[in-house]
């Protein structure tokens, strides 16, 4: 395994911390009923936890050659069936593409850094969505997503229309090989559910709604809206919003109730 090089391509910084393995694990609050969905487990630092703490582990793996290292690694779980290892690249990953049943899981990983948009995306929006993740993420996406400086932005608030992030602790740099550049953070996210949608429909026009009132942050809310056409001023005060607010002065109530009147 000395042999294969990380790949900064597929954004391997691999986990050598124990510390960090216990407190993801204890954030993802595992028995041995819960099916793990695990993306890019690399060489197994924390896949080895995972199986032993949860029933069912079914990891998505887009390097070959860490794949074929895997499959020699875990070929007892792997024959045994709590370990379901797929070559694939998460984004293009359905249950249904490997006739998996889809049941209750969890996501819980260490990521690839660029492509955490694209992964909160597509799970939060999925049907099938994750009873609940825990990510290790670039510690500055992790504030951004729990607004630690109290301004919200498109990703706070899309990902707070899901679920209920947490921030759960800082892992240094130093704590992956090779090092990133950047600290990184644990993040979970519990309650997940499409409760504040009614429809699809609903769905996506909330998000398209706050596009458009990020879409010039510095200004304000009412003329990022103005191309609405109608009385945005009336609307913010029936929201209780402040007509010289800025997008990032909005809670996830606020664009609820914006999106069910605009
Ligand atoms: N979980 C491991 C490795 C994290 S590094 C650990 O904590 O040590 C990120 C991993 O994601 C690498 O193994 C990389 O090959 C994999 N990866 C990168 N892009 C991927 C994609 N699109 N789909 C699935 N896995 C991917």
């Amino acid at each position: 395994m000395k042999h294969i090089r990380p790949k900064k391509s597929l954004g391997q910084n691999f986990l050598k911390s124990h510390t960090a393995l216990t407190q993801i694990i204890a954030a993802g609050k595992l028995n041995k009923k819960d099916v793990v969905l695990e993306i890019g487990p690399g060489k197994g630092a924390l896949t080895e936890k995972l199986l032993e703490h949860a029933g069912t582990v079914i990891a998505i793996e887009k390097d070959t050659n860490l794949f074929v290292y895997l499959s020699e690694k875990f070929s007892d779980e792997i024959q045994e069936g709590t370990f379901i290892l797929l070559n694939d690249d998460i984004l293009d990953f359905s249950f249904s593409n490997y006739k998996i049943r889809e049941t209750k899981y969890k996501l819980i990983a260490n990521i690839p850094y660029n492509i955490t948009g694209a992964i909160l995306r597509k799970f939060l929006s999925l049907e099938t969505q994750p009873e609940k993740m825990v990510l290790l993420v670039q510690k500055e996406v992790a504030e951004r997503i729990v607004a630690r400086d109290r301004k919200e932005s498109i990703l706070s608030i899309s990902v707070k229309a899901y679920g209920t992030p947490k921030y759960i602790a800082k892992v240094p740099a130093r704590y992956f090989s090779p090092a990133p550049k950047v600290d990184s953070a644990i993040i979970s996210i519990e309650n997940i559910s499409k409760a504040h949608f009614a429809s699809i429909k609903e769905e996506s026009h909330f998000f398209e709604l706050l596009r458009a009132g990020f879409a010039h942050k510095r200004k304000l809310l009412t003329s990022n809206l103005s191309h609405l056409g109608i009385n945005t001023k009336t609307v913010l005060i029936e929201c209780s919003i402040s007509t010289q607010a800025r997008a990032e002065n909005l809670t996830l109530k606020h664009w609820i109730c914006l999106s069910k009147k605009l």
